[in-house]
């Protein structure tokens, strides 16, 4: 069976400057997978390319198909993406926000249906927008703008998701709600996650497939505890960590040496 999502030597430079360098992935359906690596590693851009907005050289197929050979309709029902910051300029409230990401369930120009109302309305109590709902998108704050574009993702009801630091803007509650449902998402509709990260300790804890990216190259791609080790955390970040792997899980857990 073909990987849900797959890229094969990718090259890709903005200009002159090399941003992924060969890199290969097989991502299979349900699985979730935490992207780290420091500032300007490739993390955003990688996701870019995995969502079909950005063209590379090298392959990258859907479900077995080059991802050039699909609509942005069909592929806006496969792939839902959360990207790291979303400009609104134009006055919508959360709900409609929301209710937007169906577009692809129905005709163009049609009025939404039941079932687009209850996806939106689903997805919002999910990720705890509820009360957003009738409230203006540029006028929350950046944790609260997050929360209603997860939601936006989810009501796509779509097979991936892509998230580029989903948890940025959140406070911790919100974070582990985030990761959380993700996982519950992951366990109970086999949604298959790929999110870029930056703390190391809940990409550990939540996502079982890691992979750490160095200077546009896959430095390391595993289990968290083959991928978060002292040597890695020195290579790839140049800093002096402690790794322990507390029970009950044994997740391994960074511990800043002062
Ligand atoms: P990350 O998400 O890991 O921080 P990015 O994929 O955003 O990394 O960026 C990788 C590199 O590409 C960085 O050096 C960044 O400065 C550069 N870059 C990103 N976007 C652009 C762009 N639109 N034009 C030129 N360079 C870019």
């Amino acid at each position: 069976m073909s990987a849900a999502l797959e890229v094969e030597d990718l090259l890709f430079a903005y200009g002159p400057r090399r941003v992924l360098d060969r890199v290969s992935l097989a991502i299979q359906k349900g699985e979730m997978i935490g992207v780290l690596g420091p500032n300007g590693s490739g993390k955003t851009t990688l996701l870019k390319i995995l969502s079909g907005v950005l063209a590379a050289r090298g392959a990258v197929r859907l479900a077995g198909r080059p991802i050039e050979a699909y609509s942005r309709n069909e592929l806006s029902r496969i792939i839902a993406v959360v990207p790291q910051e979303s400009e609104i300029h134009f006055p919508f409230t959360a709900a409609e926000i929301v209710l937007m990401a169906r577009a692809s369930h129905h005709e163009r120009l049609a009025l939404e249906g039941a079932a687009d109302l209850d996806a939106a309305r689903r997805s919002m109590a999910a990720t705890d927008t509820e009360s957003l709902a009738d409230r203006w998108v540029h006028e929350l704050s950046g944790g609260e703008k997050q929360r209603v574009m997860i939601a936006r993702a989810l009501a796509q009801e779509a097979e991936i998701l892509l998230m580029d630091e989903p948890a940025a803007f959140l406070d911790l509650k919100h974070q582990l709600g985030v990761f959380d449902l993700m996982r519950r998402l992951n366990r109970e509709r086999k949604l298959t996650v790929v999110a870029a990260l930056h703390d190391l300790n809940l990409a550990a804890l939540f996502f079982p497939r890691l992979v750490l990216l160095e200077n546009g190259r896959i430095h390391r791609d595993g289990a968290p505890e083959e991928v978060l080790t002292e040597d890695t955390i020195r290579q790839v970040y140049g800093v002096e960590v402690r790794v322990e792997r507390p029970e009950p899980q044994r997740r391994p857990h960074i511990f800043i040496r002062p």
